[in-house]
């Protein structure tokens, strides 16, 4: 790349130009995920529009693939790349809540952490995700699910407009009058057609204190707990969030001693209706003999960052999800052998209720294909050793392919990783595909942003779905 006129590009940015072998290269290319190893021929460390707009046309002009980090969190390692230019939107985390308009804008580097401290401030939250590290971006591209999910709606429901720089190195703000077609394909495309500077969110009124926390059984009693959960949530109010999860019990005094450290299945719940009733919650907290009971009235904030220590920076990450259509016995069963055999005490295995608010948005509404009732299940394999590698990636191939075989084989893209490409198809099907690949055809027609789960431009994927056919034929004769 030593031929490429770097001087010139970093003379133009207000951010910095870090190249392989310079001073910052080697942090710069690290991602959430330790498991990634890659090395871009040129990151860009974006303080504005205006150095993402000139690194992409820089990038046009030199035919460099483009990556797009926001937070940096995709477990399938799309925040980098190799070779490519790295455009890096980590510096921009500017936001600006509109209390009477009740909407925010965040800039295109942000985190959910940098949303929820601007939009408590006026007793407002839009629906993220629960770490609050994980970037905004890569969140709302692909979906974005949360405790805010079953009252209102995925973050990328509640998007309200988009400013997004193109392959050409244009500006276009995309929202329901604008770019119409563009602002379908960004609520659940992921980063397929540009990159995404700032964010406009509706908010609604949440907090600032919510009833929150965990109550956990010991993982032998997870088939009761699963069935007592699915029967539970049908009736219960929009304004609760009940996600059970399997997991190791962290060493805490609320915890009796001889279960520390031991595999136990929870169920992390949040309850945001204003009158805090702690009847709602009294059921779930009454039921069996839990070891664990920690449920008060928290900040918001705090809720929001409750899981960070489970899900710190650094450790080596593989992942897998699968909706089913039903909690039944076979897959309650399934469930309860692998939590119980989860192979590192950073492994999790959650089960989040995808119903209410969620599925009441029509299938086309948005690029975000799945609305059906279900139960989305994320197996999240993680471990700090990378002697452990083999080991634990088996044990989450292995859970992802039972629950296949049982599950409606849709997943949710921001859980799965590369390995799993031939999810994309089913996940868009036939007909959203089409869509997807002539909103990319427009805004991205040489597939310079292809470090995601990537949709080609409508004529390479009409291309390749006639020489797709030309094999088949060939086969046939
Ligand atoms: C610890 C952890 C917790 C998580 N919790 C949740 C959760 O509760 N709910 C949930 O729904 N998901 C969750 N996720 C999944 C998360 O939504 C995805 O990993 C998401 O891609 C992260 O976005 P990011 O911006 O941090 O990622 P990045 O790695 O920066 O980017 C991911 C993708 O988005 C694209 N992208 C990023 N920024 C931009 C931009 N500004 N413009 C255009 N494209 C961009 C990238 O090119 C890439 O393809 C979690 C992930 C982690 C690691």
């Amino acid at each position: 790349m030593s031929e490429l006129p770097t001087d010139q590009l970093a003379a133009q940015l207000r951010g910095e130009l870090l190249v392989p072998d310079g001073p910052g290269y080697e942090d710069a290319r690290r991602v959430y995920n330790a498991a990634i190893n890659r090395r871009p021929a040129l990151i860009v460390r974006c303080r504005g529009v205006a150095d993402v707009v000139r690194s992409v046309r820089f990038a046009a002009e030199h035919s460099l693939p483009v990556a797009v980090r926001g937070g940096g969190h995709s477990v399938a390692g799309h925040g980098t790349c190799d070779g490519g230019l790295l455009v890096d939107l980590s510096g921009m985390r500017d936001v600006r809540v509109d209390p009477e308009a009740r909407t925010v804008r965040v800039a295109g580097g942000a985190t959910l952490g940098d949303l929820d401290a601007g939009t408590q401030l006026f007793g407002l939250a839009t629906p993220t995700g629960q770490v609050s590290m994980t970037g905004i971006a890569g969140l709302t591209l692909n979906g974005g699910m949360g405790m805010l999910q079953r009252r209102y709606g995925l973050t990328c429901d509640n998007l309200l407009s988009a400013d997004v720089v193109t392959a050409d190195g244009s500006i276009v703000t995309a929202g329901a009058d604008s770019h119409p077609e563009l602002f379908w394909a960004l609520r659940g495309g992921g980063g397929n057609f540009g990159v995404v500077t700032s964010f406009e969110f509706r908010c609604h009124p949440v907090g600032p204190t919510v009833l929150a926390g965990m109550v956990a059984w010991p993982v032998d009693k997870a088939p009761e707990v699963l069935a007592f959960l699915r029967d539970y949530i049908v009736d219960a109010p929009e304004e609760l969030s009940a996600d059970a999860l399997f997991m190791f019990a962290p060493p805490l005094d609320v915890i009796p001693q001889e279960y520390q450290g031991t595999r136990l299945i929870g169920i992390f719940l949040r309850y945001v209706g204003a009158d805090l009733d702690p009847e709602v919650v009294r059921p779930i907290r009454e039921f069996g003999t839990p070891v664990l009971d920690f449920v008060y009235p928290m900040p918001y904030v705090a809720v929001q960052q409750m899981l960070d220590p489970l899900n710190p920076n650094g450790n080596l990450h593989y992942w897998t999800g699968e909706y089913l259509a039903e909690l039944g016995d076979k897959q309650i069963e399934l469930l309860s052998m692998f939590g119980a055999s989860l192979p590192d005490p950073h492994s999790i295995i959650e089960v989040i209720p995808f119903n209410a608010a969620v599925t009441r948005v029509a299938p086309d509404a948005t690029a975000f294909s799945h609305r059906q009732d279900s139960w989305l299940i994320h197996i999240l394999g993680q471990w700090p050793d990378p002697a452990d590698s083999h080991r634990c990636r088996t044990w989450v191939k292995r859970a992802g392919a039972d629950l296949r075989a049982i599950g409606s084989g849709d997943t949710y893209l921001n859980l799965v990783t590369d390995e799993e490409v031939d999810r994309v198809d089913t996940v868009w099907n036939k007909t959203r595909m089409r869509r997807l690949a002539k909103v990319k055809a427009q805004y991205d027609p040489g597939n310079m942003f292809r470090f995601n789960h990537n949709i080609k431009p409508a004529d390479d994927a009409d291309k390749d779905a006639a020489a797709d056919a030309d094999t088949r034929r060939e086969r046939r004769r």
